[in-house]
């Protein structure tokens, strides 16, 4: 190696997601593999590489090694520049240069790698072994208690290795170099089935029983990487249906996993884009368009599945042995609560709903769920992020340093800044709901102690009632409010790395706004300074307030309310036939009084109100589930919308007047439906237009937990575009109230800067 006339040297930096993903051993391999001397090391944003031999080698060396990366790692950036001639042997791995703050480190779990699936079928020490795992896959947030990332800090310390596990984690040749998980049948964690107080043990017969159980229609709990699900026959009806019942969740569909792609092929349409997300690492629950029906009780009348691929060693060993090629995996919680972690407490809440527990004794420290995504636009849109994707961070144009944001209320997440980057924390939950409230608070404590950061600045909502902005007041920090719609424009335009002002179309289901009444179909002109709303739908009130959400149908009463006052005769319209008619009158009169409504132009709202009118869903039993259920039943390739009436607020009036003469003439549904979002998307058509003209601004940043809708979204993208209009929407933040967070921060880091630089200046 390298003495001879013609050796050279190359220096090579690489960013993108390099660290704690077995990126220096692979490097090392590889150099290793061509024979060349050199080292690697971690700089805190890139991993550097000096490599020395022949040209040729190093040129093999530099081909192969953007294409034999491990699973987790990707390379955004790579340089490569000639270097002097060392008098090095060897290739060593060398310390961090910046090892006190790396936090990159941390990476977010990582689904079985396909060289694990074949180790676990052909090493003896390893045969059927469920936790293996190497520096390419495995548990990594989720047992994580501490930092550094090393085995003394994870949930793995109370395992000590065994003699062959250590000898593979201290070989720099071997793929367990340093992963920090290790683990075989002889000293790893093991699961354990437990059926009417009888334990077993031995993995072959807990996998037989399992297979057995889900056959005769059992439901059983099964503690998967961030917490416990519940599992049964995704074929089953009755399994299924039992399954509803016990965790009181009427009408949300089941997450499925399916036993490989194909199977998924059988039961949704699948494109390219959708491939890949399936099968990605990260391994999230992706929103696919049904193709064929499940058990009905699965599906619950959506025209989607929420499929998903083997993510755990033990996945793929029961789809070894069951009949069925998928199963139902829905969180192990009961309606509201945060999915639960504990052994314990699985044994006490989850034993009573289910027919056998299946646990292993490692413990998760860190709870997440199965993340949610869909694509939309060709493009992965994130809903529910949590599992492999969490702690990733995002890097920011500015300086958020010690700054926690607090998030919303309903799906809350929190961030913090550290430098310039943002780390978004796992999706927690309602925080309502105390068990979740909890959550929140040991997570955000959790997230401190892990990432080193004292918060001094807090940002949070401008709802006076949220548990997220109580909170940030006991603190006793500078708090920074930021208004929720705004909040969610600045999430897109961080993530998006605009700077410049936008045109934010904002669009949800409920925030406080700066008048006092519910906003929800904002049009803002905004940078990260300061916004002015320049548009929005017409005021409605909402008889109940947040009983209104729940019950769509006092939404589409109100409109109607508002349209023909006491001319019509409630009692007769269909979609209040179930609804009692005392209450309906009593509703009535509270609009006529103005008795408990609150006014609101919630985008989200008139969705509600349109999907009740249409009686697909007058009474919803989750959050969201009207507008939902209202884009599952319409009719693709229908460009007819209805005429709205538009000056500065946008009256859907008429339109409601269109629908239900529509509905007279027998429209069908599902072309009422097509219309009715084309609509909207016509209605944000014309707004921004008229916005463009006034401003001169081009580009468009679209928010909020509307745009989930992915019908509305590719509508309103393309209406756009077709304008020349630049459109940006959210991909790996969520454009929900989860990414609320994320926007709250870069505001409050914005004011901080500037507020500095105003003390500089007076001073
Ligand atoms: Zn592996
Ligand atoms: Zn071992
Ligand atoms: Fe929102």
């Amino acid at each position: 190696m390298g003495s001879k006339t013609n050796t050279i040297a190359k220096r090579f930096i690489i960013k993108g997601r390099v660290q704690g993903v077995g990126f220096r051993p692979y490097v090392f391999r590889l150099a290793y593999e061509y024979r060349l001397s050199g080292f690697v090391y971690n700089q805190t944003d890139a991993i550097v590489i000096k490599v020395q031999g022949d040209l040729s080698d190093i040129n093999k060396f530099s081909a192969d090694l953007p294409e034999r990366l491990p699973p987790a790692a990707n390379i955004t950036s790579l340089s490569i520049t000639t270097e002097p001639v060392e008098n090095i042997k060897t290739f060593t791995i060398k310390e961090s240069l910046d090892l006190n703050d790396d936090i990159s480190e941390i990476s977010p779990d990582i689904a079985v790698c396909n060289e694990c699936l074949e180790d676990i079928k052909s090493q003896h020490h390893r045969f059927n072994y469920p936790f293996i795992n190497c520096t390419n896959c495995g548990p990594r947030f989720t047992i994580i208690q501490d930092y550094p990332y090393d085995r003394r800090t994870t949930t793995m310390e109370t395992f000590s290795m065994c003699g062959t596990c250590e000898k593979e984690y201290i070989d720099i040749h071997d793929r367990r170099f340093h992963a920090q998980p290790v683990a075989c049948s002889t000293c790893g964690p093991q699961y354990e089935l437990i059926q009417n107080s009888v334990s077993v043990s031995r993995i072959q017969e807990i996998i037989l029983r399992v297979s057995q159980l889900t056959e005769e229609g059992k439901i059983i709990a099964i503690k998967g990487l961030g917490g416990f699900f519940l599992m049964c026959d995704a074929l089953n009806n009755s399994a299924s249906k039992k399954l509803r019942d016990s965790k009181i969740r009427e009408g949300k569909p089941f997450a499925v996993m399916f036993k490989d792609l194909n199977t998924i092929e059988q039961y949704a349409f699948v494109n390219e884009q959708e491939k890949k997300s399936l099968i990605s690492w990260r391994r999230p629950i992706v929103i696919l368009e049904k193709k064929k029906e499940l058990a009905p009780e699965v599906g619950k009348n959506f025209n989607t599945i929420g499929a998903f691929l083997p993510y755990m060693p033990i996945h793929y060993l029961l789809f070894e042995k069951l009949k069925t090629t998928a199963i139902v995996l829905t969180s192990g919680n009961i309606s509201d609560e945060p999915i639960i972690i504990d052994n314990h407490k699985a044994q006490a809440a989850l034993s009573p709903i289910s027919d056998a527990l299946l646990i292993y004794n490692r413990d998760i420290y860190n709870r997440t769920d199965d993340s949610v995504v869909k694509i939309i636009n060709n493009k992965e849109q994130v809903f529910r992020r949590s599992r492999g994707y969490v702690p990733e961070v995002f890097e920011l144009q500015i300086n958020a340093d010690s700054i926690l944001a607090t998030g919303a209320e309903l799906v809350n997440c929190f961030c913090l800044g550290k430098g310039n980057t943002a780390i978004l924390s796992q999706h927690i939950g309602d925080l309502k709901n105390y068990e979740t409230y909890e959550f929140y608070l040991e997570s955000i404590e959790r997230f401190k102690k892990l990432f080193r950061i004292k918060p001094t600045l807090i940002a949070a909502d401008s709802h006076p009632d949220y548990l997220s902005v109580r909170y940030a007041r006991e603190l006793s920090l500078p708090i920074v409010f930021v208004q929720h719609h705004y909040a969610h424009i600045v999430s897109c335009m961080v993530e998006n790395q605009l700077n410049t002002p936008v045109i934010g179309v904002s669009f949800d289901g409920t925030g406080y706004g700066d008048d006092g009444n519910i906003w929800g179909s904002e049009f803002l002109i905004c940078d990260l300074k300061e916004y002015k709303r320049v548009a929005h739908f017409e005021y409605i009130p909402l008889p109940g307030g947040d009983k209104a959400t729940e019950e769509p149908w006092r939404t589409a009463v109100s409109y109607l309310y508002k349209i023909f006052g006491k001319e019509l005769t409630y009692s007769d319209l269909p979609f209040l036939k179930k609804i009692d008619s005392n209450t309906v009158s009593l509703v009535i009169q509270s609009i006529e009084k103005n008795i408990n409504c609150p006014l609101s132009c919630s985008a989200g709202r008139l969705f509600d109100a349109v999907a009740a009118l249409l009686n697909i869903c007058p009474v919803s039993d989750f959050h969201a589930q009207a507008p939902m259920l209202l884009e599952s039943v319409l009719q693709k390739n229908v460009t007819d919308f209805y005429r709205i009436h538009q000056d500065d607020t946008l009256s859907f009036l008429p339109v409601i007047q269109h629908i239900l003469d529509d509905m007279k003439n027998l429209v069908p549904v599902s072309v009422i439906s097509a219309k009715f979002h084309n609509t909207v998307a016509e209605a944000i058509k014309k707004t921004v237009l008229s916005i463009r003209e006034t401003s001169g601004l081009n580009q468009i940043a679209l928010s909020g937990g509307t745009f989930q809708n992915k019908y509305l979204t590719e509508c309103v993208v393309q209406k756009l575009e077709n304008l020349n209009f630049k459109v940006y929407t959210q991909h790996l933040v969520p454009c929900n109230d989860g990414g609320i967070a994320l926007g709250q921060l870069a505001v409050a880091a914005e004011k901080r800067k500037n507020s500095r630089l105003n003390e500089l200046q007076e001073g």
